[in-house]
Parts: C-alpha cells; sequence; structure tokens
C-alpha cells in the first residue's frame, strides 16, 4: 500500500529502534542513495544497503539476523555522508549485530577472527614477529611486546569474562 513503506511498523523496526544504532530506521525513505553510494555495493552484488533496510522495515527477522549482509557493511560511512534523511545505515547493521550476536548468529569468519585475537593478541601473529619485530629493533624500539598479552588480559575479563585464560 502506498505510504506503508515509508511509515513502516513492523515489530522488527520497532525493535531495532530500541537498539543504539537503530534509532533512525523509520526515517529511510528508500531512495536507494546509500546503496549507489556504497563501494561494497558496487563490488558485490550480494549486498545492497537500502534493500537490507527495507526487509528490515518489511519485518523480515529471521532472515536478516541469520544474513552475512549486515557484517559486510565496513562502516566507511559514505551513505550516512549522502543520505537526505539523516540514517546512517552503519549504524542500523551494527544495531542489528548486536541482536544477531545475542541471538548466535555471528559468521564463523568473525568467531575466529575474535577467538584468534583473544588467544594470540594479535590477528595474523606470525606476520608481525617475521616484519615489524625487526623494523622495531632497527628502530631502537622495545622487541618484547608482552603489554599486547596484558592487554588481551584486560579485554577478556573486562568484555569476555566466560572465556578461559
Ligand atoms: S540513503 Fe538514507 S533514506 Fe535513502 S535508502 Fe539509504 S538509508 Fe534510506
Ligand atoms: S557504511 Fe556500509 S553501507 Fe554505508 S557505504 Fe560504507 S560499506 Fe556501504
Amino acid at each position: 500500500m502506498e505510504g506503508e513503506l515509508h511509515h513502516p511498523s513492523s515489530d522488527f523496526a520497532k525493535e531495532l529502534e530500541k537498539v543504539p544504532g537503530g534509532e533512525a530506521i523509520k526515517k529511510c525513505v528508500q531512495c536507494g542513495i546509500c546503496t549507489a553510494t556504497c563501494m561494497v555495493a558496487r563490488e558485490s552484488d550480494k549486498y545492497r544497503p537500502r534493500q537490507l533496510i527495507q526487509k528490515i522495515l518489511l519485518g523480515e527477522r529471521e532472515e536478516v539476523l541469520k544474513s552475512l549482509q549486515p557484517w559486510l557493511c565496513m562502516s566507511c560511512m559514505m551513505c550516512e555522508e549522502r543520505c537526505q534523511e539523516g540514517v546512517s545505515p552503519s549504524d542500523i547493521f551494527h544495531a542489528v549485530r548486536r541482536i544477531a550476536a545475542k541471538e548466535g548468529h555471528v559468521p564463523s569468519a568473525y568467531k575466529q577472527t575474535v577467538e584468534t585475537v583473544l588467544k594470540d593478541g594479535w590477528l595474523l601473529e606470525d606476520s608481525y614477529s617475521d616484519f615489524i619485530e625487526d623494523d622495531r629493533d632497527d628502530l631502537g624500539l622495545e622487541m618484547n611486546l608482552k603489554w599486547n598479552k596484558k592487554f588481551v588480559e584486560h579485554v577478556k575479563k573486562k568484555y569476555f569474562p566466560e572465556v578461559e585464560e
């Protein structure tokens, strides 16, 4: 029905409005400027920010939460710069990710990334030791980066208390 799309009232949109980042979801008028601006959309026909917002507005909760799409946004904020309605798709997708994560729908690649950082303190520890240590040595900087492990322990304690030492 005309008008309905611009003033949606899906339960999912209402739910998202209450999550930090999702407040402006109902301001979206589906103009598509975000998709036209988005570099990820330019490279992949699997990612369309306007379409993803439309699915939220129409209440396709399960499909959106189980989808990889909200995780493909690289938060460059180009779309936010151009959106005439004051909507930040990136913020909206962050809010979607929060709900998805709470319900156990984190894509495996993201889980592996977090697990690796929490285990090693680095995403690519080998690359670090091979290249950066030498550079730090050349510059006369501390090579033994124990502070990194300490930092990880702080992060674990604060944000992932369930993760074992
Ligand atoms: S540019 Fe803004 S109003 Fe237009 S579709 Fe994207 S989020 Fe919605
Ligand atoms: S913030 Fe996300 S949706 Fe917006 S242009 Fe950048 S990658 Fe695309």
